[in-house]
This record gives C-alpha cells, structure tokens and sequence, in this order.
C-alpha cells in the first residue's frame, strides 16, 4: 500500500473520532506528542516549515522549560496543522475515564469512545503510519 492509500486509511479511521468546542483560547493540552512517522510528515508539510526548524524549536523550548507543541501558533492561539493534526491530539478529551480535559470540555458523553476503542484507532494509525 503507498502512503496516500495509507493516509486515506488513517483519516477513515480519524474520522470516527467525535469532536467538540474547546475552551476559547485554551492550548492547555498541546504538549509534545507521540505521532506515527505519516502523521508527523503531514503536518510538517501542513506546517509550512521544515522538519529541522520545527525540531530546532522543540529543543530551544524544552531548553526554557516550555512544553508546549512547536506546531502551536502562539499568537493566534491555534494549532497551525489543525486539519490534519495528529491521532492522540483528536482522541484527547473524547475518551470516557482518560484524556480527560483538565477544564471539563467534552464531546456529548454518549459519543465518547471506550478505552479499548481509543487504543485500537491508536494501534491502527501506528501500523499505518509507520
Ligand atoms: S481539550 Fe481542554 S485542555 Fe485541551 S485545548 Fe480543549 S479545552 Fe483546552
Ligand atoms: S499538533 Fe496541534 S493539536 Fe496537536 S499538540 Fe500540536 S498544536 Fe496541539
């Protein structure tokens, strides 16, 4: 399967992840995160930057004690890869009983996945994106 079949794979399968509002403004949970290597490529295409510039940031942030996502627009306030923003990103907030939201947003709760579904989207993206 080549990686275009295989992305369309992956956004089949993140497109059974719900969705909700946050809270305006909030990037609370844009930490770094774990992404398969086809998700990581897309959104550094979707970056507008290089992978290079983007890793540089990664380290001078972690230098300054900074968490927060190097694919975070700071002055916007938004993730700059938003549309094709990473598995783990999605399913933050949409898991009953993990990755819960720290403010309490959520998808309608009869929508929220099941621990063992969140893993199984995670497992397949992982052997997808490889
Ligand atoms: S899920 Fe919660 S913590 Fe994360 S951005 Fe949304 S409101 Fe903020
Ligand atoms: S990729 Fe986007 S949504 Fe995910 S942690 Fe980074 S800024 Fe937040």
């Amino acid at each position: 399967m080549n990686n275009t079949a295989k992305l369309a794979k992956i956004d089949a399968l993140l497109s059974t992840i719900p969705t909700f509002q946050c809270k305006e403004g909030c990037y609370d949970c844009c930490g770094p995160v774990e992404l398969s290597r086809l998700e990581y490529e897309r959104c550094i295409q979707a970056s507008g930057r290089t992978a290079k510039d983007v890793k540089q940031q990664m380290k001078n942030n972690l230098k300054q004690g900074i968490y927060t996502c190097p694919l975070l627009n700071i002055e916007t306030r938004q993730c700059s890869v938003y549309a094709v923003r990473p598995s783990i990103c999605r399913l933050f907030g949409v898991v009953k009983g993990e990755l819960l939201c720290p403010h309490g947003y959520a998808p309608e709760s009869a929508t929220m996945l099941s621990n063992e579904q969140s893993r199984e989207i995670l497992r397949k993206v992982e052997e997808l994106g490889k």
